[in-house]
C-alpha cells in the first residue's frame, strides 16, 4: 500500500504557529513544520531539506525551548512528539524519542520495573532526555538507558547509528548528543519488562498519540495525572516517590502557567540553586510584558499573558545580570534559545 503522507510536501504544514508546539506557548509563524511519525518519515524530511536547501530545526514537545517571535523563513521546524513506538521483545525494549518520559513511570509501574518513578510528571519526549540527561532529584535518564539510536546528520547515507550509554559522556545536564549533529531515533532501556501484551503497550501509546501530544502543561498533567488513577482503579497505587513529586510540581505550579520549567542550570561549584538565588535578589514576582518571574520558583519565568520571546529574554537577562553582581558568576541558561 502507498503511504500518502510519505512526501516532503505532504509532511510538511505551513505558516505553522511554533506557539501551538511549545509549553511556553510563544513563537511566531513557521513556514515548514513537521511531525513525522516513523524513522522513515524522518529520512524523507531531512532528504527533502537538502533538496530545498532548507536548514531544519529538531524538537520534541517544546518544553524546554524559547522559539523565535520571527521565525526563520528557509527552516524546517521538525518536532518528533508523534515519533511514539516501541519495540519490544524478549531481551530488549525499545522506546522511541517521542514517547514521553512520563509514561515510563506509568510503564514502570504496569510493568513491575522500579526506578522509573523520577519521570512522572516530566514533561518532555524521551529524545530530548537523552539530549538534556534530563533528572528529577538524584535520578537522570542516563541511569535508564542502554543504548541510544541516532542519525549522524553530516552522515551522507543518513544511516541509523548506535552508541553505547557509558560512551554518552553523560554528566550534569550534559551529554555527546549536545556537542554533535545527531538526531536520536531513540533507545534500548536497561531493564527488559518479564513479561509485556503489546497490545496493552500499544494501547498506553495510543491513546497518548489521540490527544496528539502535549498541547499545554495542563493538559499534560490532567493526562499523566488520569493515566496514573486508572492504574489505581486496577489495585496498582502510587509508590510515595511519584506522589511527592506530583505534590512538590503543584506546589511550585509547574503545570498552571505556560513556562519552561527551570531556566537556568544550576552551579553546583557555587552551591546554592539559581532559584533561591534570584529569591534573595528580590526577583521573585518581578513582571516585563507578558512575562514574569515567578512568585512560586526564583528559576521559572511564567508567561502570564501573551508574552513574547524578547520579553522572556529580557528577564533572563535581569536575572544573568543581578546575579553576576551579587555572586560573581554568570548563570548557564538550561532553556534552549532558538534563533
Ligand atoms: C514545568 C516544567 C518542569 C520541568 N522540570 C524538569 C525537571 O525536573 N528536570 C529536567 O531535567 N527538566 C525539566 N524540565 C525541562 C524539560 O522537561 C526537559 O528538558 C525535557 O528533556 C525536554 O523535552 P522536550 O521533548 O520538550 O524537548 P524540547 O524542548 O523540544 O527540546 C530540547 C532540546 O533537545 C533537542 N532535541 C529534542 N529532541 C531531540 C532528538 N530526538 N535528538 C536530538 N536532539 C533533540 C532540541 O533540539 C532542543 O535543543 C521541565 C520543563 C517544564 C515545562
Amino acid at each position: 500500500m502507498i503511504n500518502n503522507r510519505m512526501t516532503f510536501e505532504n509532511l510538511c504544514l505551513r505558516n505553522e504557529p511554533l506557539a501551538n508546539h511549545s509549553s511556553y506557548q510563544i513563537g511566531g509563524e513557521a513556514n515548514f513544520f513537521a511531525m513525522p511519525e516513523t524513522a522513515e518519515e524522518l529520512i524523507t524530511l531531512l532528504q527533502g531539506c537538502r533538496t530545498h536547501g532548507l536548514d531544519y530545526f529538531f524538537c520534541g514537545m517544546g518544553s524546554n525551548l524559547l522559539f523565535p517571535d520571527n521565525p526563520r523563513k528557509d527552516t524546517l521546524y521538525i518536532s518528533l512528539k508523534r515519533l511514539v513506538y516501541w519495540d519490544i521483545t524478549p531481551d530488549k525494549w525499545f522506546i522511541s524519542s517521542g514517547t514521553p518520559m512520563s509514561m515510563l513511570s506509568i510503564a514502570g509501574l504496569m510493568y513491575n520495573i522500579p526506578g522509573y518513578e523520577f519521570t512522572y510528571l516530566l514533561p518532555g519526549g524521551l529524545g530530548a532526555g537523552i539530549y538534556m540527561n534530563a533528572k528529577y532529584n538524584h535520578r537522570q535518564i542516563s541511569d535508564i538507558i542502554k543504548t541510544v539510536y541516532y542519525v549522524d546528520l553530516e552522515d551522507p547515507s543518513l544511516s541509523v547509528q548506535s552508541i553505547d550509554v557509558s560512551q554518552c559522556k553523560y554528566g550534569y545536564k550534559q551529554s555527546i548528543f549536545q556537542m554533535n549533529p545527531w538526531l536520536i531515533l531513540g533507545a534500548d532501556m536497561l531493564a527488559v519488562p518479564e513479561q509485556m501484551d503489546p497490545q496493552q503497550a500499544n494501547r498506553l501509546l495510543n491513546r497518548w498519540k489521540d490527544k496528539e501530544g502535549m498541547s499545554s502543561l495542563a493538559s499534560f498533567y490532567s493526562y499523566m495525572a488520569e493515566e496514573a488513577k486508572a492504574l489505581q482503579s486496577r489495585g496498582i497505587h502510587l509508590p510515595a516517590p511519584m506522589t511527592q513529586i506530583e505534590e512538590y510540581r503543584n506546589g511550585k505550579r509547574h503545570f498552571e502557567y505556560p513556562s519552561c520549567g527551570s531556566v537556568f542550570k544550576n552551579n553546583y561549584d557555587y552551591g546554592v540553586p539559581v532559584g533561591a538565588l534570584v529569591d534573595r535578589l528580590e526577583l521573585k514576582g518581578k513582571a516585563y510584558g507578558g512575562a514574569m518571574i515567578s512568585p512560586f520558583h526564583g528559576n521559572m519565568i511564567i508567561n502570564t499573558d501573551h508574552a513574547t520571546a524578547e520579553h522572556i529574554k529580557y528577564l533572563m537577562n535581569v536575572i544573568m545580570e543581578g546575579v553576576d553582581k551579587a555572586f560573581g558568576f554568570v548563570p548557564e541558561p538550561e532553556v534552549v534559545v532558538v534563533e
